[in-house]
């Protein structure tokens, strides 16, 4: 599918936004989109617009986040929540296979079938799918549950109005305006009294739906403000990941002090590789009922900051927080370019908002870009 913006475009207002979660459902698709619950915005199935947080933006923080009333009735004028769309693609727990009876043949877990359709995806979101389609679609194993899933997806995606507190995709060359990967695309425009929705086309399959809505066609001046609206939010972002070769640079210093600092305060407790949309690392588990009988075998997230990630042959090879933080840093940043071409980190910020410590790893890069000849520390692997 899918790809720049070479097609005609046109401006629904908010009952057009409604029609197109309508069109989607009937055609057989589930939708996901932004929606409250639990005092956070996250992605769930959406029936109708009043299931979409109207009225509501986030604030963040380091370490923190809270809902907040907007003063319009904008639909996505949120940043992010704490849910990437990775828990869709690459579920917390995917069943492989179970065996209903012990002197059977164990019956492989069937793909999914159903069809799924994002709504409110953004930029970096993008970006990360993108990296996560190179882990698991892109090598000699590809993952028949995730291409299954990727498979039938529909992609609504909407250009940032406004920059997360944490966020940092301009620097990463990752936003926030979308640029591909998307069937349509939505740029909110609230300069009226009521909100209005320039659409843009990125597949035959977008221009399809596109195609059934009530709409107007865009006009220059629709298009002007989309254009305003995406430099805003660019010059508006207050975070940035330091430029220079991250790469190189983690590789070059495997035993600066820096590590021990951040150690001090990591409680090694993998939010951030939970929260992060690109982290894909899981472990395999077998599971029996009490008569030994019936069994399964399901992957579940792991994270590498817990002792038992890198448990090999009598031990864990990384049995320190330093260790492990130092591991997540080096992997998203520079031994990620190895494996896959591309850094695994696409500036969210999800890792900062959710961090309970406050820890921030552009001012971790920071620090060491800084000194990078800093005396060594001790250069164990604990
Ligand atoms: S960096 Fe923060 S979120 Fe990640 S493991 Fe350490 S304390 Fe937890
Ligand atoms: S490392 Fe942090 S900022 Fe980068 S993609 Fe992951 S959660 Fe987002």
């Amino acid at each position: 599918m899918i790809n720049a913006l070479s097609m005609p475009c046109a401006v629904v207002t908010a009952v057009g936004v409604g029609a197109l979660i309508a069109a989607l459902r009937r055609d057989g698709y589930r939708v996901i989109g932004p929606t409250l619950r639990d005092q956070a915005i996250v992605v769930d199935t959406i029936r109708t617009l009043d299931d979409l947080p109207r009225g509501w933006t986030d604030h963040q923080e380091v370490a923190g986040y809270r809902l907040q009333r907007r003063d319009d009735a904008a639909l996505f004028g949120y940043a992010l929540g704490p849910q990437g769309w990775k828990r869709l693609l690459h579920p917390p727990v995917q069943p492989l296979w179970q065996m209903a009876d012990a002197a059977g043949e164990p019956a492989a877990s069937p793909p999914e079938t159903e069809r799924l359709a994002f709504l409110g995806v953004r930029a970096c979101e993008l970006r990360a799918i993108a990296i996560q389609d190179r882990v698991f679609l892109g090598g000699a194993a590809r993952d028949p549950h995730y291409a299954a899933r990727r498979a039938g997806l529909f992609v609504i995606a909407v250009n940032c109005g406004t920059a997360g507190g944490n966020c940092f995709c301009v620097s990463m060359a990752s936003g926030p305006r979308v640029e591909s990967g998307f069937d349509l695309v939505l740029t909110e425009l609230l300069d009226e009294a009521t909100p209005r929705y320039l659409v843009e086309c990125g597949s035959d399959n977008g221009a399809k739906f596109l195609a059934t809505l009530p709409k107007r066609a865009a006009e220059e001046t629709d298009l002007a403000a989309a254009r305003a609206i995406s430099e805003a939010t660019r010059a508006s972002m207050r975070r940035a990941m330091p430029a220079g070769d991250h790469a190189a640079l983690l590789r070059a210093n495997p035993t600066h002090p820096r590590w021990d600092e951040v150690a001090r305060r990591c409680l090694t407790c993998g939010n951030c590789t939970a929260v992060c949309p690109t982290c894909f690392c899981t472990a395999i588990s077998d599971q029996s009922d009490i008569t030994g009988r019936n069994m399964a075998r399901e992957r579940r997230w792991d994270s590498c900051f817990t002792s038992e990630f890198s448990f090999i042959h009598g031990g864990s090879v990384r049995s320190s927080g330093r260790s492990r933080y130092r591991q997540w840093l080096t992997h998203k940043l520079s031994t990620w370019v190895d494996q896959f071409g591309s850094s695994g980190c696409v500036g969210c910020g999800r890792c900062i908002t959710w961090c309970p410590v406050g820890i921030d790893l552009t001012e971790e890069v920071r620090a060491i870009a800084a000194n990078p000849t800093a005396e060594e520390s001790r250069d164990d692997n604990a």
